[in-house]
């Protein structure tokens, strides 16, 4: 039985809380980071970082497969999963290593274990006693599964989906958001044959519309399956496979039915209740500088109610750090966020779409022109499809960018500087496009909605 003092205790070593735990080291903070599974949370061992070892591996498939169009004569043989396996682990295990070592080489102290909190400035870790002056919550979220859907077996979440030791044949995907799309596109282009199923109309239905409809198109082209605006109503599975029954009554079946219907706060039987930190279906409320109801305790990442992703997570982990500093640190808001849907083709967007610009300014105050990549020289010797679509308000600044085409989550930089400056298409149609890079399509854009077409 020990006790600890901080000036920092984190709880949760994800995202949200190890960049929370580096920032506020550096400000001169002592700090305690407390995890009870592997420093890097989801986002590190099995979220965006071995999924996408998984896309580029299909990708590599795709190229290997399309050689020939592009004279190389290189044979395809199919999905080595065991490379693949180990692919995906050694470059996990790379970058663990290198934040393990980063969090030492900051003086951080990590203390191993499952943390409840006792009190608004203390946490239980076993028979251990951690206090700080302030607190972060930064436990994460799970696989959220549907009222009467049991996972096991042959039904599964993204967990068991990265580690499967076998490539799927034919497999059911329910909900056609980021995770599912992801998945989707790596399983078919291993060669299996993929079914989604999206209780609303459209599959990625966060993005304006425009660009959910391309990337329909696109994976109807790729041979991809999808069943919209219908819901999910029950499965059955023995130890051939799983039956899938939408309400509509249509069935499918497959070998597995992978569960992507977002994910839920990892915040129950943590004493946050009990500490009397408000909560809302269990995530936890804060305002808008991330203090929970309780004064000198935070929260940030996936906990938090808004977008999970893990760049949210590291800036409102860093943005609490210089709030506890004293520094004033400005508010990002989720509009202001870039998303990135990766999958063939790639989604990328900044903003508001056309849809809620229309909603917050009004019909006529809204313009926007959408660029077709098939006039972006460097997307034709990609073969990629897609569009970049500029929102403004008429003689005002840009306020939403939406992408979508292979690799172009590569080019919201520019797109999200142009929103989060507030930026006239007109102080950003002069700025000089390398060529040929699809980056032009952007300039493009810009220029169009200046008055100054260029090749559009
Ligand atoms: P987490 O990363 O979940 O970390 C929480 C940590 O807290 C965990 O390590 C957990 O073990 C620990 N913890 C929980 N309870 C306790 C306790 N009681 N005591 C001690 N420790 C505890 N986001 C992107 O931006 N880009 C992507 O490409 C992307 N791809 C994804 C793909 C998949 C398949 C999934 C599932 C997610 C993906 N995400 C992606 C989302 C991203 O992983 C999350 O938004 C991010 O990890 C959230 O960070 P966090 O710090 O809130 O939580």
């Amino acid at each position: 039985m020990s006790e600890q003092n901080f000036d920092l205790v984190v709880l949760g070593a994800g995202s949200g809380g190890y960049a929370a735990a580096l920032r506020a080291s550096e400000l001169g903070m002592t700090v305690g980071l407390i995890e009870k599974d592997k420093v890097g949370g989801t986002c590190l061992h099995v979220g965006c970082i071995p999924t996408k070892t998984l896309l580029h591996s299909a990708e590599v498939a795709d190229f290997a497969r399309e050689s020939a169009k592009f004279g190389v004569n290189a044979d395809y043989h199919g999905i080595d999963i065991a490379a693949v396996t180990s692919y995906r682990e050694g470059i996990v295990a790379s970058k663990y290593k290198g934040l393990q070592g980063l969090i030492k080489s900051r003086g951080i102290t990590t203390i191993e274990g499952a943390g409840r909190l006792t009190s608004p400035t203390t946490v239980q870790v076993g028979d251990d006693t951690i206090t700080g002056k302030h607190v972060i919550l930064a436990t994460g979220s799970y696989s959220r599964t549907l009222p009467g859907l049991e996972i096991g077996g042959r039904v599964i979440t993204s967990e068991q989906a990265l580690a499967l030791d076998f490539v799927p044949k034919k497999v059911i995907v329910l909900g056609g958001g980021v995770i599912g799309v992801e998945f989707s596109s790596v399983w078919k282009s291993w060669g299996a044959e993929v079914q989604i199923v999206e209780a609303l109309p459209h599959l990625v239905p966060n993005e304006d519309v425009s660009v959910s409809k391309q990337f329909e198109r696109a994976f109807r082209k790729r041979g991809i399956n999808f069943s919209l605006g219908v819901r999910f109503q029950s499965v059955t599975q023995d130890e051939n496979g799983v039956v899938v029954t939408l309400e509509d009554g249509q069935t499918f079946d497959g070998e597995l039915l992978l569960v992507a219907v977002g994910r839920g706060p990892a915040t129950a039987g943590l004493g946050f209740e009990e500490v009397g930190v408000q909560t809302d279906r269990g995530f936890v409320i804060t305002d808008e500088r991330l203090q929970t109801n309780i004064p000198g305790l935070y929260a940030v990442g996936d906990i938090v109610p808004g977008l999970q992703l893990a760049h949210r997570g590291f800036s409102q982990g860093i943005f609490v750090a210089e709030e506890i500093a004293g520094l004033n640190p400005v508010v990002v808001e989720d509009v202001n966020i870039p998303k990135v849907t990766y999958s063939d083709p790639e989604v990328a967007s900044v903003g508001l779409s056309e849809a809620k610009a229309i909603e917050k300014y009004g019909a006529d105050a809204v313009s926007s022109y959408d660029y077709n990549l098939a006039g972006n020289g460097k997307s034709h010797i990609l073969e990629t499809s897609g569009s970049v679509k500029v929102v403004r308000v008429k003689d005002g600044p840009v306020v939403g960018v939406h992408m979508i085409g292979a690799r172009v989550g590569e080019l919201i930089g520019e797109a999200q500087l142009a929103v989060n400056w507030e930026a006239y298409p007109e102080d950003v149609a002069p700025f000089i496009h390398a060529h040929p890079t699809q980056n032009e399509a952007l300039g493009e854009a810009f220029l169009a909605l200046a008055g100054k077409p260029l090749h559009a």
